[in-house]
């Protein structure tokens, strides 16, 4: 009979979710997952700044370091029989999120501080997931269930001092400096609570938009057309209710099955920090039919009231590259129809623009969720697909302007990533709607 502990390196659903299955088997001990239990099972006092040892016979120890930072009961353990340091989540070939970063900075140290002082070999390093591709400082989009060519799991020391010397590097230059961190082999990734928020009054510009109907009246989506440099490096979308109209009913169609056009908005100059720290609530502008840059005609001024949460926020950064690979939108609910019988869910897809040049892009689709296949039944499908902010994947298009959604693309496999229920739909492309090229999206992609 051999006894079986099972422990965890941190208590996230990913790796505890198996627990119930070794509960209450005879021989097993299921290790809890709150600091008080992970202490006191490896008897660390004053976590999280002593290392334990947790004996597994006369021959094999293993040590174990609290390392809180990725989560509050993190740690890592080191086999001395093999010289592998399990890190779990802190050190892997991927993103590393960050829930407390100065907890981090410390964890990270202590860690390199007991290795140096205990003078151990490590063979390797081991963490809990891959989520790097081959290519340098790139890594898969969140909850991708299809990886080929994913990076090797084991890391090395050098890895390891990269991380620490980083940390160590931020808290020197202080709260206001912090940001995200590309390596070759992993990404340093705070949570956005503890990274420093946008300078009240910033981004202070005349900042356009593109502006779409939704099929309840006076419901609008909105899109920001973004720059590569500040003031105007956000890609940025939310819902609005237009108000206060000089022109009623509002001048946007009411069909929506086909648009054949944008509109835009062009309202005064104000700080675009303020309307993603919530700042600014509601703005006056004028409404355009067509693009604004490119001889639209003017219609009518409204007030437009911003709904909250925002649904993308994404900062453009000109150094900070984040290419993917292949093709990839994400989708914001448009209206669900029922056409000859059939359901036709209408997405506006907004192209995730990451690497210099880029293109932005809009473009207006149908799924029939009769054409998905998933692990969900159809109604729950419906909501799925009627959610905002979806990420799809088109295998086998690649990301780049020529190979872009266009009418002439016709029907194409999308996958939902991030999604556990393995969803890919057929969508058929109706429209695209606007599309710009990068770095400045001035230029129209058709020219
Ligand atoms: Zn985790
Ligand atoms: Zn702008």
């Amino acid at each position: 009979d051999i006894k079986l502990v099972v422990a965890h390196t941190h208590n996230h659903l990913d790796h505890v979710a198996g627990d119930t299955q070794f509960q209450n088997q005879p021989y097993t001990t299921v290790v809890g997952t709150s600091v008080n239990e992970v202490s006191q099972f490896f008897q660390l006092d004053n976590w999280p700044n002593n290392i334990g040892t947790y004996t597994l016979d006369d021959q094999r120890h293993l040590a174990i370091i609290p390392i809180p930072g990725h989560e509050n009961s993190s740690i890592a353990i080191y086999d001395c029989a093999t010289g592998i340091l399990i890190t779990g989540d802190t050190l892997l070939p991927g993103r590393l999120y960050i829930q407390d970063f100065s907890d981090n900075v410390e964890s990270i140290s202590r860690l390199v501080n007991f290795i140096e002082s205990s003078r151990l070999n490590v063979t390797s390093i081991l963490g809990a997931h891959i989520e790097m591709t081959q290519e340098n400082k790139v890594d898969y989009p969140l909850g991708s269930t299809y990886q080929p060519n994913e990076r090797q799991l084991n890391m090395s020391l050098e890895q390891l001092y990269q991380l620490n010397n980083e940390l160590q590097q931020q808290w020197k230059d202080g709260f206001n400096q912090r940001h995200k961190a590309y390596y070759d082999t992993f990404i340093v990734d705070p949570n956005s609570s503890q990274l420093p928020p946008l300078p009240f009054d910033g981004r202070m510009s005349v900042h356009g938009f593109v502006l779409l109907p939704l099929d309840t009246p006076n419901s609008v989506w909105i899109s920001h057309k973004p720059m590569f440099t500040t003031p105007h490096d956000f890609q940025l979308s939310f819902h609005a209710i237009i108000t206060n109209s000089t022109v009623d009913p509002v001048p946007l169609p009411t069909n929506i099955t086909r648009l054949n056009s944008q509109w835009t908005i062009q309202p005064d100059k104000w700080s675009l920090n303020n309307l993603i720290n919530g700042n600014l609530t509601s703005f006056r502008t004028k409404l355009y039919k067509g693009n604004f840059e490119q001889g639209g005609t003017y219609l009518c001024d409204v007030t437009i009231n911003i709904i909250r949460p925002l649904l993308t926020v994404v900062q453009l950064n000109a150094s900070e590259i984040q290419p993917y690979q292949p093709l990839r939108y994400s989708s914001y609910f448009l209206s669900n129809l029922i056409v000859d019988k059939r359901t036709q869910i209408h997405l506006y897809l907004l192209h995730q623009i990451r690497v210099q040049p880029d293109f932005d892009a809009i473009t207006h689709v149908t799924i029939d969720p009769a054409n998905c296949t998933t692990d969900i039944s159809s109604s729950q499908l419906n909501n799925l697909l009627e959610q905002n902010g979806n990420e799809w994947a088109f295998p086998g298009i690649d990301n780049d302007i020529g190979d872009r959604l266009t009418r002439a693309s016709g029907l194409v496999s999308a996958q939902l990533l991030g999604d556990i229920y393995s969803t890919i739909c057929e969508m058929k492309v109706v429209e695209e709607i606007q599309c710009t090229i990068g770095p400045d999206f001035y230029e129209d992609c058709s020219v």
